[in-house]
């Protein structure tokens, strides 16, 4: 349709308003309550216009088009309603404009300055101040705020976190958080969605005030170095200093629409911190580093690394590559690996948190990754959440997971030993034994199947083995009753999670490593695909297995080659017209040898049989299970060189460590969670020596003797394309703001936001049957609770990044959790500290009694040095992803003598 604006036609979709109109083609008119993203408001009045045959003025934000619309924002009638109103605004708060942190990108600035106010005319500024500055993250000036009440929806109805309201009335009238708590004290996560939504300075982030005014800083959009959610951010940079001041997330994101946890809004100290490595280190004879340039380090590197080859063989060496550097970094990583040491003996930390997904997957529907997007959250009927604390791992995910239930478009059932924060959402919350997930998913499967509520069709047209996987589900053992014994949930329970998750039109899954850290990973992997392919939930929006990847390019690195088994895009070694492919490509003779797995690295250098190690961004000391193993493991490799941005705990084992760039100074590409490949862009400069990883192993390379030419990101970039089929579309200049989602086979597709639409990238859907066992390690006399690992919001990984943040650190403290049932047992009050321990070692730590632990297991975040819960984990791996069994082990918790 077309309207008229000021007497100019413009074209105009059903469904938009007026003014979404009048912005999409560059014509202002103030308004204040409304924000693109929570939607009309039509409280402020601000955005008032003229329409032809309409009596009086009409708020535009909530008025919808309509074909021949005639509208004038510019009369002198509509401008002096907008004068009153935010000359009223102005005069009722202390809008301080000149000292306000706010301007330059205060939206009532903006509109003052659009209708020629110079200064307030009414004198009703509140006498008092009220300021809140109790939050680590945000400020509150109440005195600026206008009451538009952005804050009080995105809080509730965006991030769904439930904070912020209003409270008493008329001139009383002002935000609250939670029954009238200082913020800080409030249930409040910190993720600052009120602070971006705010368009005043009523709230602000703490960190970026008194560092300079919005003018001064330049704005460079990249992806977000945490989790494997991919949000995209806009980092606010102080070109003076070389600092980031202030990061905001990019509204038009496909991934996170604007949203952010914690992490990505306020975790980036580390960027900037006095400790990033700045020069090369080499270690002298006495084990002590000393400083060195490039040239000798590289000259040390590239001799070690050609004499070791010689003389133990290629295979005596093995590289680790990195779920925390760009998809091009990876795949010159592999590449040297294969191509100059002559190795596949190349892997990095997935091994550690979804080999299972990678394997289980695989062999289900022939492809080992998230079968749906994030977008697809809101078109699930039912959502099942298992082995997942999505809000402390993937919070922008919980926030559209939430919103599905908020908005009452989907159910939620939560199964998940923990009472993690999702299960307030849930229709169902079921908490299991940790280590019986076969047994659930088996008993819920037993259930669909005795009363008919399978989708037969699909599973006649989709998939096969069906009769094999129904016998083992059919069996005794997984009647209700006896997973009730096995899991610990009640048989009633089961049924009405079978029930309600069977009925949906539309089903999804989304697991972490609750369900892959196991000895048993692949399987519970498996039954989780089982289960689906029965429900007929593959191939359809809303539906999918949906597992969430931990770091920020786990998925980039596995796509990229970085497992010992294949080359980028899955493309296997021991294929022999893969390797003939490939030896074209690269031209060198290729190993059909499958390689060492991060934990078969560990123990081939602990029985001294591996002789170098090259480690790019990896800490294995802390992110290894049974750290006292890796620590000798470690102490016996002859040549060890160690690429990062910090001395990391694993560094200092090493003869060689090179200064890499972080995420904030370089290019390339990281792939989310949901396939979705999306650019980094160069912020600031790499501190002293540093150089992007890219580089360095290009030198090596060179140095070695080689014959390496890239000169770009954008050439790796190109050669991806030209190798990895999946990433054959996906070239520099088609990845736009929102990237482009793989498989992508050419220049002209899409991208694909779901997988196996009609078929499954195997052909037919592979039902397996899968027999439940037991955890390795169980508890006993000795140690008679499960112990089981993970994270926590404000902290992440092995804390190299996270850690670096004082605010982060001020909240996210390392404990111990311990079911109320528990400590009362064993005599343990909250914040004492204790003593856990298994056969492994002992920690020391504080508990955290909660209620929402399950009795008999205790769980400690993985992230800190100071209480290493990987000193205490099993090195058990499953047989087939040789993941370890992080979720389970025996241990026991200990009053400390005072
Ligand atoms: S920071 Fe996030 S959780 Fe806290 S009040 Fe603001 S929107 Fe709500
Ligand atoms: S604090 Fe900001 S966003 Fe919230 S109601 Fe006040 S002005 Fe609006
Ligand atoms: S840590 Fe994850 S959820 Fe948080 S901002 Fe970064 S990508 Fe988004």
């Amino acid at each position: 349709m077309k309207i008229l604006i000021n007497g100019k036609t413009y074209e105009a979709a059903p469904g938009q308003t007026v003014l979404q109109v009048a912005r999409d083609n560059g014509i202002y008119v103030p308004s204040l309550c409304y924000h693109a993203k929570i939607g009309p408001a039509g409280k402020c009045r601000v955005c008032v216009v003229e329409v032809e045959g309409m009596r009086g003025l009409q708020t535009s934000c909530n008025l919808p088009v309509k074909d021949g619309m005639k509208v004038r924002t510019d009369t002198e009638d509509v401008k002096a309603h907008q004068r009153l109103i935010v000359d009223l605004l102005l005069s009722s708060g202390k809008h301080d404009c000149l000292s306000c942190e706010q301007n330059g990108m205060c939206e009532l600035q903006d509109a003052a300055y659009y209708l020629g106010i110079e200064r307030p005319s009414f004198d009703l500024a509140p006498k008092t101040v009220d300021y809140d500055e109790s939050s680590e993250m945000v400020y509150v000036d109440r005195s600026k705020c206008i009451q538009c009440g952005r804050c009080v929806e995105g809080c509730n109805n965006t991030v769904v976190n439930e904070v912020i309201n209003f409270s008493e009335r008329g001139f009383e009238t002002r935000i609250a958080f939670d029954d009238n708590l200082p913020l800080g004290d409030s249930t409040c996560v910190q993720c600052g969605e009120c602070v971006q939504l705010c368009p005043v300075g009523a709230l602000l982030d703490k960190n970026a005030m008194g560092k300079g005014r919005a003018w001064e800083f330049d704005r460079v959009t990249t992806v977000c170095p945490y989790c494997g959610v991919g949000c995209q951010l806009e980092l606010h940079i102080d070109r003076k200093r070389n600092e980031i001041v202030r990061v905001t997330g990019v509204e038009d994101a496909e991934a996170n629409k604007g949203m952010l946890c914690i992490k990505g809004r306020y975790g980036y100290d580390f960027v900037n911190d006095e400790t990033r490595l700045t020069t090369l280190l080499i270690k002298d004879s006495n084990g002590v580093f000393q400083e060195a340039s490039w040239d000798e380090a590289i000259k040390l590197v590239a001799s070690k690394f050609k004499e070791i080859k010689e003389k133990h063989g290629s295979d005596s060496i093995a590289g680790l590559c990195s779920a925390k550097v760009t998809n091009e970094e990876n795949y010159t990583f592999q590449k040297f690996m294969r191509r100059e040491i002559g190795t596949n003996n190349v892997d990095h930390c997935a091994r550690l948190c979804h080999s299972s997904t990678v394997a289980g997957l695989a062999a289900s529907f022939g492809s080992g990754a998230m079968t749906n997007d994030i977008n697809d959250i809101r078109k699930a009927d039912v959502i099942l959440v298992t082995g997942s604390d999505t809000t402390a791992a993937h919070p922008v995910i919980s926030a559209r997971i939430k919103k599905a239930v908020r908005d009452g478009k989907s159910k939620l059932i939560v199964i998940d030993p923990k009472k993690i924060r999702l299960a307030d959402y849930a229709e169902i919350y079921a908490s299991h034994r940790p280590g019986s997930d076969v047994a659930v998913l088996n008993g819920i499967m037993q259930i669909i199947l005795k009363n008919g509520w399978e989708d037969r069709e699909y599973v006649s047209n989709r998939c096969e083995n069906f009769d094999a996987f129904k016998e083992e589900i059919m069996k005794d053992k997984y009647s209700p009753e006896n997973v009730e014994k096995l899991s610990g949930i009640p048989a009633e329970t089961l049924k009405e999670i079978a029930e309600m998750f069977a009925k949906a039109k539309t089903g999804s899954v989304f697991y972490s490593m609750g369900i892959t850290q196991h000895t048993t990973g692949t399987d519970n992997v498996k039954s989780v695909a089982n289960l689906q392919m029965l429900c007929g939930n593959l191939g359809i929006p809303g539906g999918g297995v949906n597992p969430l990847r931990g770091q920020c390019n786990v998925q980039g690195a596995c796509d990229m080659g970085g497992l010992p088994n294949v080359y980028p895009g899955y493309q296997k070694v021991t294929d022999p017209k893969v390797k003939e492919k490939f030896e074209k490509i690269y031209g060198r003779p290729m190993s059909d040898k499958i390689g060492l797995t991060v934990t078969d690295v560990i123990d081939t250098a602990y029985d001294g049989k591996l002789k170098a190690l090259y480690i790019m961004g990896e800490n294995p000391f802390l992110s290894d299970p049974d750290q006292h193993h890796v620590a000798k493991a470690l102490g016996n490799i002859e040549f060890m060189v160690v690429q990062d941005i910090f001395l990391t705990e694993t560094a200092e084992f090493a003869d060689v460590v090179l200064p890499a760039s972080s995420f904030a100074e370089k290019e390339g590409h990281f792939t989310n969670t949901e396939r979705r490949v999306q650019r980094l862009n160069i912020a600031l400069p790499a501190p002293g020596e540093a150089k992007d990883d890219w580089e360095i192993t290009q030198l090596i390379a060179n140095t070695m003797g080689s014959d390496w030419n890239y000169r770009t990101v954008k050439e790796i970039t190109e050669e991806i394309n030209l190798t990895t089929p999946s990433y054959a579309g996906i070239t520099w200049d088609r990845i736009g703001l929102n990237g482009l989602q793989w498989p992508c086979p050419t220049t002209e597709h899409p991208g694909t936001p779901y997988l196996h639409k009609d078929k499954f990238a195997r052909g037919l859907g592979l039902f397996h049957e899968i027999e439940f066992k037991e955890p390795a390690e169980l508890p006993d006399e000795e140690y008679p609770l499960i112990l089981t690992t993970g994270r926590i919001l404000e902290q992440f990984h092995t804390g190299t990044m996270s850690r670096k943040s004082k605010g982060l650190n001020n909240i996210g403290k390392p404990s111990v959790m311990i079911s109320v049932f528990d400590a009362e047992k064993l005599g343990i009050s909250n914040s004492e500290p204790v003593e856990v321990s298994t056969r492994r070692g002992s920690i020391e730590i504080p508990a955290f009694v909660t209620k929402k632990m399950r009795a008999g297991t205790i769980y400690v975040p993985f992230h800190f040095v100071e209480a290493p819960a990987n000193r205490l984990t099993i090195n058990a791996v499953d047989p087939v992803a040789k993941i370890p069994e992080y979720k389970v082990c025996a241990a026991k918790i200990t009053k400390l003598k005072k």
